[in-house]
């Protein structure tokens, strides 16, 4: 399946390429603090691949905070968050917003809380190796 998603101006867009096939997509409300302020529902995809193409990099804030090991990337023109990446390893594994898609059946959404306050920051790096987007690619145009 590929999944279209942008933020609200298109800035920021991307194309998960989920597979196999999925049946259903996990959306997993986050409660950190910075998620609990903006709603962020994320999935990802462990076999699957994504391309991020911004087409205004300097339109592009890429927040941290806490452990400092994860980049929210933020569209300074319309406020959205659509991705959110994280390097380990020399390696990029990402996560995507559901509110940032385009045109997927919402029923094939599974929604869920998740709460990973608890973590280490070992255990949290281990987990985003397992769960998170492995194959990025991430394209930045423009100033
Ligand atoms: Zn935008």
């Amino acid at each position: 399946m590929l999944i279209n998603g942008r933020c609200h101006c298109g800035n920021i867009s991307f194309k998960l390429t989920w597979e196999p096939e999925p049946t259903e997509i996990p959306a997993r409300a986050c409660d950190c603090s910075f998620c609990t302020k903006h709603g962020g529902v994320w999935t990802s995809c462990n076999t699957g691949s994504l391309k991020v193409t911004v087409n205004s990099a300097s339109l592009v804030s890429k927040y941290s905070f806490g452990t400092k090991t994860a980049q929210f990337h933020i569209c300074t023109h319309c406020g959205v968050v659509p991705v959110v990446t994280s390097q380990i390893k020399g390696h990029t594994y990402a996560v995507v917003s559901v509110h940032a898609f385009e045109g997927v059946d919402p029923s094939l959404l599974k929604h869920a809380s998740a709460s990973f306050g608890e973590e280490d920051e070992e255990a949290r790096l281990g987990r985003r190796v397992k769960n998170w987007i492995p194959n990025v690619e991430y394209i930045e145009r423009g100033a």
